[in-house]
């Protein structure tokens, strides 16, 4: 017990400093240098124990090397922030250390999944929230079960015989969405040939041109598209195909639609900003992640199917020592069949209790707080002097020094602008102090990448880190 309460001092007090803008978002140390073992602080295992004294400096230790993802400093991937509920709910699920597989082993926990899918159907607008749905380790797995319950849908057959009792299927998806889709088609035997990478607009905001693209694909026989995939907030961008354009082809063709929510889906909880998924009650298949925008903690992902039944049908096993048909309870209430898991971590109880203490509204203010602040910075560099812009939703932007303003465009200077990001990136992860993303895509130049999802974040943590850009990128 006095362990116990030793760790709960370890955990509250990083908790203090991730809070605390004098702290530190990291403390960088190379791979080698953390395997040869700081003072104190050996990854090795031994044969021998050791003392709780130094399991103590372990936890310690651990904390202190890594990065503190809730600090408001920390702009570097889709999921950040430190909820406070949230992470309570978490401590609490770990302490029941159970498993979603069964009512009888996971009673409370079952129901409250039960419950929480069925307002999330109700808000994506389909009727009743009637449908079904799991929470899965994460919007991959999610998207790969999307495509899974497609293909179970219109052949059924493949279950048992394999693909070779399909003919030739092909899923569509944008050039922008998330690569997650692709892995999908190669791991579920599709192939990634057969997934068709439609363009997007010139205005990128992924406008499909899906028509012709169907067109071409019918023409060549033997050919049968079964899914398509709109993004409801592209990962790089944040761009949202525009649903309805895309539910008129898949309703006319009869084919599977599903809308990759992983990052916009948050959206939906605003009244302000969800007319940005409009058409969504139109999918047949939703994957919505709670623990990206809505900063509930990692992990928290659902895949919500509008069929009842399919998830059941395309994964059902029907293991007798774990879902034995006499039990004195009704076991539809058993869920673990609809998985691609056997044993499932419990990811309800902290959204649950995140929910309960916000309530709806709450992350309603949480998202529209949020996007705001991305609106904040994208006016603060839109007409500043050494920024560039490829779009807006996400704040995607180039900070272009001093020294390269000059420069006429052309090969010289988009090679010197491909270094400053990754470069500055690498002072701040040195320094410590702020971190933020950055990337190429396509043809594009290195550059960087924000969003807010942490509603610790203030308009003054926005200037520090443009502050810290230049600071560090004026020398370039
Ligand atoms: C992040 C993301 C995913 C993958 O989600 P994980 O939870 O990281 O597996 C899928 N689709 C989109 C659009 C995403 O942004």
């Amino acid at each position: 017990m006095q362990f116990l309460l030793e760790v709960v001092d370890i955990l509250t007090n990083y908790v203090r400093k991730t809070f605390d803008r004098s702290t530190k978002v990291l403390d960088f140390h190379h791979p080698h240098q953390l395997l040869e073992g700081m003072e104190g602080f050996n990854l090795e295992l031994c044969d021998q124990p050791e003392s709780l004294e130094q399991i103590l400096v372990d936890c310690r230790d651990t904390l202190k090397y890594g990065v503190r993802t809730g600090h408001p400093r920390f702009f570097n991937q889709l999921s950040s922030g430190l909820d406070i509920i949230g992470l309570a709910g978490e401590w609490l699920t770990s302490t029941a250390n159970t498993n979603m597989f069964t009512y009888e082993i996971a009673p409370v926990f079952v129901l409250m999944e039960q419950l929480t899918l069925k307002k999330m159907r109700e808000i994506i607008g389909w009727p009743n929230g009637e449908g079904d749905g799991i929470f899965s380790p994460g919007g991959a797995i999610s998207n790969m079960y999307s495509v899974m319950v497609a293909r179970y849908k219109h052949y059924p057959e493949v279950k048992i015989k394999g693909m070779a009792a399909a003919p030739r299927l092909v899923l569509f998806t944008s050039e922008h969405s998330h690569y997650s889709i692709k892995k999908a088609s190669a791991v579920l035997g599709f192939g990634t040939e057969n997934l068709i990478l439609l363009k997007t607009d010139e205005s990128d905001s992924c406008a499909c041109y899906l028509v012709k693209w169907f067109c071409c694909v019918s023409a060549v026989q033997g050919f049968m598209p079964v899914f398509v995939n709109a993004t409801a907030g592209s990962t790089v961008y944040g761009a949202f195909d525009p649903i309805n354009e895309i539910a008129d082809i898949c309703e006319k063709y009869n084919i599977w639609l599903h809308v990759d929510g992983a990052w916009g889906g948050g959206l939906l909880m605003s009244r302000k900003h969800r007319h940005k998924l409009n058409g969504v009650e139109r999918a047949n298949s939703v994957t919505w992640n709670p623990h990206k925008m809505m900063g509930v903690p990692l992990q928290c992902s659902a895949i919500l199917v509008r069929e009842k039944g399919l998830l059941q049908g395309c994964n059902s096993m029907c293991a007798g020592y774990l879902f034995q048909p006499d039990k004195q309870y009704d076991v539809t209430y058993d869920t673990g069949d609809k998985a691609i898991q056997c044993g499932r971590h419990v990811d309800i109880f902290k959204f649950w209790l995140m929910w309960k203490s916000k309530g709806t509204i709450g992350f309603e203010k949480h998202i529209d707080r949020c996007l705001e602040l991305s609106e904040y910075l994208y006016h603060k560099i839109k007409n500043r002097e050494g920024y560039e812009m490829p779009q807006h939703t996400n704040v995607c932007f180039w900070y272009i020094p001093p020294s390269l303003r000059l420069l006429p465009d052309g090969e010289e200077k988009r090679q010197r602008l491909h270094k400053v990001a990754p470069k500055i990136k690498a002072m701040m992860m040195e320094c410590g102090t702020t971190m933020v993303g950055y990337q190429p895509q396509g043809d594009k130049v290195n550059f960087f990448r924000m969003v807010v999802s942490n509603p610790a974040v203030t308009r003054s943590d926005i200037d520090f880190l443009i502050d810290e850009i230049e600071r560090l990128g004026q020398d370039l």
